[in-house]
């Protein structure tokens, strides 16, 4: 669903030609070396990702510098994944673009496809957000970051997808990363705080029009309309369209700009289910439940309860490993009980964590007037650097944990997740005062919806004091 409001008029000044100009002049000049970058991740990501099943399970002798397959889940789960959020955040979809191996997939096998019409099922807003959910909670139940074959599993799976629906829909199009991909939602809110993106210019783009010279076409893979683009959050920065009609360059501009001049223009109810939901709710879940004592607590009761009345089936019976985590090699098998009490633990993360901040944001929307959809989607993206470093948070986990499995120590780390939680706090908190002023002058109404926003954050920053510090 997507509600159409009235746009606000804020387009950046244009400075004169820069450096930032001249490297997305020289992306466009050279997409032949981009493609060849493309196809040599590709070579590496099939090599990480296939070798290890063919390999025995590494012991507990096995270092990430002696032995592959833990090698290639460092590489995967420990430096690729948080590193493409973070870039994602620092230059944009850059990632998409320039290296991801789905999308180089995608859009070749694309130009030699079928080339049918999009369907309109396929444009529901809502995938990315369910994929994100489903593939994070299946993740979970065969511990992906662990074991070779779940990986294949799930990102060998959704390459194929994207190479099956790439075949089947657009011509050199990435039909996939625009309206299926699992992590696009993610990517796309990371990007609205990139300081970099390809701008418009409305008044050059008008002045083109007026010329005699038609401009060639553009092959915008994960289908932006250029003349209306006014954010990074669907630009996969691949830089092709720099410089059309002379008003596409990439530039600079201040990490807030797009959440507080863009992100309100069209509402997107999706995008707000997927940071208060999915980012603030069920990855706090996903990356908790392991940890936490009130899981043992209820397992131990439920278990205690079934054996009293006899049903010990959910305690003792297991399923393959494509369903729950199977490996009694290394006395690491889920049984059913785990199984399921994963899946509620994390679901009721979610609706818990999730529910509190909807109704945070909902008193926050009504202290500034009267009810209005739109200001609160609106306000919800401001929450976007908390959640987005949360993320960053729980995966860079694994890195740490990874590394100090192989005896590096990492002293820093504390302090450097407190500094980062703090910060990504008091950002979501300048980003909130700002958007509230753009819906109410009145100080005290001001202060009074930043005091409700400022409660949810405070509940997502003790979600993450508990994972790091307490438990
Ligand atoms: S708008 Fe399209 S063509 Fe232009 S940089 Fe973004 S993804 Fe590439």
């Amino acid at each position: 669903m997507t509600i159409r409001v009235a746009p606000q008029r804020h387009v950046q000044p244009v400075p004169p030609s820069d450096v930032w100009q001249s490297l997305g002049d020289w992306l466009q000049r050279n997409q032949r070396s981009i493609r060849i970058a493309q196809w040599s991740v590709v070579l590496i990501y099939a090599i990480l990702l296939v070798v290890p099943v063919f390999l025995p399970l590494p012991d507990d002798m096995a270092y990430l510098w002696s032995n592959f397959t833990r090698f290639a889940q460092f590489a995967f789960w420990g430096v690729w994944w948080p590193l493409v959020l973070l870039s994602t955040a620092l230059v944009g979809r850059m990632w998409c673009g320039i290296l991801c191996p789905e999308g180089a997939i995608t859009e070749f096998v694309s130009g030699r496809g079928l080339g049918r019409a999009i369907p309109r099922w396929m444009m529901w807003p809502g995938w990315p957000t369910i994929a994100f959910a489903c593939t994070t909670l299946y993740g979970q139940m065969t511990s992906v970051y662990q074991y070779p074959r779940p990986t294949l599993l799930i990102l060998g799976g959704s390459t194929l997808a994207a190479a099956v629906i790439g075949y089947l829909y657009g011509r050199n199009k990435r039909v996939w990363c625009r309206y299926l991909c699992p992590v696009s939602g993610v990517f796309g809110l990371l990007a609205k705080l990139a300081p970099l993106h390809f701008r418009v210019d409305p008044p050059l783009w008008q002045q083109s029009q007026l010329s005699e010279i038609k401009p060639g076409a553009v092959n915008c893979a994960p289908l932006v309309p250029f003349r209306t683009m006014r954010g990074a959050a669907d630009c996969h920065m691949c830089g092709r369209c720099s410089g059309f009609r002379g008003a596409i360059r990439l530039a600079c501009r201040s990490p807030n700009h797009e959440i507080i001049h863009v992100a309100g223009n069209v509402a997107k109810p999706w995008e707000t289910i997927l940071i208060v939901f999915g980012l603030m709710g069920l990855a706090v879940g996903a990356f908790q439940w392991s940890v936490s004592p009130w899981f043992v607590a209820a397992k131990q009761w439920i278990a205690e309860r079934l054996v009293d009345s006899g049903v010990v089936w959910p305690l003792e019976a297991t399923a393959p490993w494509w369903v729950l985590t199977n490996y009694p090699q290394r006395s690491d098998v889920m049984t059913l009980l785990d199984g399921a009490l994963l899946v509620a633990y994390v679901l009721a993360t979610a609706l818990a964590c999730g529910g509190l901040t909807t109704s945070m944001l909902a008193f926050a929307t009504r202290s500034l007037g009267l009810w209005q959809p739109a200001r609160f989607h609106h306000l919800a993206q401001a929450l976007i650097p908390l959640a987005g470093v949360g993320v960053f948070l729980g995966l860079s986990a694994l890195t740490v944990s990874q590394l100090r499995s192989d005896g590096i120590e990492l002293p820093f780390v504390g302090p450097l997740r407190a500094m980062m939680l703090v910060l990504a706090t008091i950002w979501s908190g300048v980003l909130c005062w700002q958007v509230t002023g753009l819906y109410n002058r009145e100080l005290g109404r001001r202060v009074l919806a930043i005091s409700f926003v400022g409660l949810a954050m405070i509940v997502t920053d003790a979600d993450w004091l508990l994972l790091f510090w307490v438990w």
